[in-house]
């Protein structure tokens, strides 16, 4: 992992925004390729050629549904000199990867992304602004980098994605809209439904106007696999709103702050509403860890009265109680190398100013820089 991610500042037409992407990151891009290839082998027992055949059908999916973003990933193809089906493949390698750890029921058992996040309305905040912040904790080995657009027909965007990558899954508009994600893997996850992929949902989130339309972009038709999606809005003082939607297959389930704050890590609140059978392996113990210590971190601080400064969410996303399972995640020795994950990147973003701040790895060992869109 790098010691700064890069920011890829890109503008013009989808293709044009694509060919920018593949060209501007192709070594990032060949290693990510290499990565998912590799893991889609050994972790979820998918050759290349079925991976492929695999991406095919979401390749028609996506020009059919999203044929901007099939554009882009086009120019991604073009730009970074891999095939376009390598690159459809990244691009739904969380379908591929995630519903395949609940089909083979057998070890390799589920890993999610450990992520912890958490929102605070502008109330509870010391300046006013709404503030939304997550750990992403994931595979070290992957190349991330940041995406800066300009784009002709939608908001601005500023999000953090894996190379190669089209939709950014953290990240915040011009319109003053937040991004943040949550793994979840359960019993009803297949990437066979062949629905709207999950970083497609993410890419047309963040190119919502309204909170209104990016709930619209969660909520409707069946997903292929579950996730859950943190959004918040805050285009002006005074206003300002926090949404943590937890999906599944066939439902959706909304929950509301709790005194002025959302947390939430990798596993459902509320499975059977959802109408699916929660899938915990030794993530388990991370992911209750985390949520618990999180709310505990919030429970004696915006919840009490005290307002939020940009350092005191920085101090939260560096917290270990419980390491190496920790808020800050560190690799869990114990554990055989390719299961291990840790913080790969950590975002704090200050909606109506459009700022980020982002430390690359651990952030208790590195950082944070401002950036804004
Ligand atoms: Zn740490």
């Amino acid at each position: 992992m790098k010691s700064k991610l890069p920011v890829l500042t890109l503008k013009g037409s989808p293709r044009q925004i694509g060919y920018d992407h593949g060209r501007k990151a192709r070594p990032e891009i060949e290693d990510n390729l290499e990565v998912y290839f590799r893991r889609f082998k050994s972790e979820t027992e998918l050759s290349h050629d079925l991976a492929i055949s695999r991406a095919a059908k979401f390749l028609d999916v996506i020009d059919k549904i999203s044929p901007e973003y099939a554009e882009t990933m086009k120019g991604v193809a073009v730009g970074s000199g891999q095939e376009i089906l390598d690159i459809t493949a990244l691009n739904v390698r969380y379908e591929l990867m995630y519903s395949q750890f609940s089909k083979i029921g057998l070890k390799p058992m589920p890993k999610t992304f450990g992520c912890t996040a958490f929102a605070t309305l502008p109330a509870a905040v010391e300046n006013g602004h709404l503030i939304m912040a997550q750990n992403w904790d994931w595979i070290p080995e992957v190349e991330g980098l940041f995406l800066k657009v300009k784009n002709e027909n939608g908001p601005d965007t500023l999000s953090f994605t894996e190379a190669g990558v089209v939709g950014g899954k953290i990240g915040l508009n011009s319109e003053g809209l937040g991004l943040l994600i949550n793994g979840i893997v359960s019993s009803k996850d297949d990437w066979a439904r062949l629905k709207k992929p999950f970083h497609v949902r993410c890419w047309e989130i963040l190119r919502s106007r309204t909170l209104a339309r990016a709930r619209a972009v969660i909520s409707q038709g069946q997903r292929n696999c579950s996730a859950n999606f943190i959004l918040g809005q805050q285009k002006t003082a005074r206003s300002g709103k926090v949404v943590d939607i937890e999906t599944a297959p066939e439902a959706v389930c909304e929950l509301r702050p709790d005194r002025g704050a959302v947390a939430h890590t990798n596993h459902f609140s509320n499975p059977r509403i959802l109408g699916v059978k929660q899938v915990l392996d030794e993530e388990r113990l991370s992911t209750l860890q985390r949520y618990r210590r999180i709310q505990e971190l919030l429970d004696g601080s915006v919840r009490v009265g005290r307002k939020l400064g940009i350092s005191d969410a920085k101090n939260m996303l560096r917290d270990h109680y419980g390491k190496p399972e920790s808020v800050c995640r560190h690799s869990n020795m114990k554990l055989p190398e390719y299961e291990r994950y840790e913080t790969v990147v950590s975002v704090i973003m200050d909606l109506p100013t459009r700022k980020m701040w982002a430390a690359t790895g651990t952030p208790c060992s590195t950082e944070y820089r401002s950036m804004s869109l």
